[in-house]
């Protein structure tokens, strides 16, 4: 079965959880950690001969053209994960429009390729935020990979469907992409990136990814580049984000190298033109 692999590249000091008005007025004096993290997400895909879908982010491209050229140039897809990366619930439609039309045309201007995917910030398409569908497919979006069918803190709409599918939105069709999710314990958890992927011994995460394709379902897996990079600097915030974040970065590389053995791999637009 062929499933899809994922990365959102952001720096190490974007992430929602530590995310406030102070520390994003110094993004740009923080210490870039993103171009050689990707790099090293880029060598182990090489090894394995692999193709992904690299989600990046608009603040990140303009800074990093060389490394967006680098993706591209490697044969993997370029897809969107929006230009400033604010959670979509503080955002507004026209604001939102802004943000992925500011992202997409960067992408495409640097890589002169169509951008046809997007990612919100943390996943933050909510029952609240569902505006944000016909809005992606006005600006040329053809598929979504931001809504997670569980229960969070911070994003999920409980109940989605959780396979690809395509939604009808006003403005017409926008397919979407849901990250895995698999029961566990009696919970449905997305088992396919993030803290939960750090979090199991890889030896029961397996065993999840496979009851996923059991199903006849392929998996949708997604990681960071900050995810691989255990040295980076540790940044204060609320104890249950500090512990998400920090879990076990120290396995991923071996981890990810180890999935790419166990699972066959490609890009999202491969899927989807399936
Ligand atoms: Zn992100």
């Amino acid at each position: 079965m062929m499933n899809a692999i994922s990365f959102d590249i952001e720096e190490h000091f974007q992430v929602a959880a530590f995310d406030c008005a102070a520390r994003r007025r110094h993004w740009g004096t923080q210490e870039s950690r993103v171009e050689r993290n990707t790099q090293l997400i880029l060598e182990v895909l090489e090894q394995r001969g692999v193709k992904a879908t690299m989600f990046v982010l608009g603040w990140v491209a303009e800074r990093n053209k060389n490394l967006v050229k680098r993706i591209v140039e490697a044969g993997h897809e370029l897809a969107s994960h929006g230009y400033g990366h604010e959670l979509i619930t503080v955002q507004n439609p026209k604001i939102f429009r802004e943000d992925v039309r500011r992202a997409k045309k960067l992408l495409e201007d640097i890589s002169g390729k169509a951008v046809l995917g997007y990612r919100a910030p943390t996943f933050s398409i909510t029952k609240e935020t569902e505006w944000a569908l016909p809005i992606l497919v006005e600006e040329g979006y053809r598929y979504d990979s931001s809504i997670v069918p569980i229960v969070h803190d911070y994003y999920g709409i409980p109940g989605a469907n959780p396979s690809i599918h395509t939604l009808k939105t006003d403005s017409g069709p926008l397919i979407e992409v849901p990250p895995s999710t698999c029961e566990f314990g009696g919970f449905k958890v997305p088992i396919a990136g993030g803290g939960y992927f750090r979090l199991f011994p890889y030896s029961l995460l397996r065993k999840l990814l496979q009851r996923v394709e059991a199903k006849g379902e392929p998996l949708i897996m997604y990681l960071h580049p900050w995810e691989l990079d255990p040295g980076q600097p540790r940044m204060r915030g609320a104890y249950l984000s500090q512990f998400r974040h920090y879990l076990n970065l120290d396995k991923v590389h071996g981890r990810l190298i180890q999935l790419l053995q166990d699972f066959r791999f490609g890009p999202i637009e491969h899927l989807i033109a399936s």
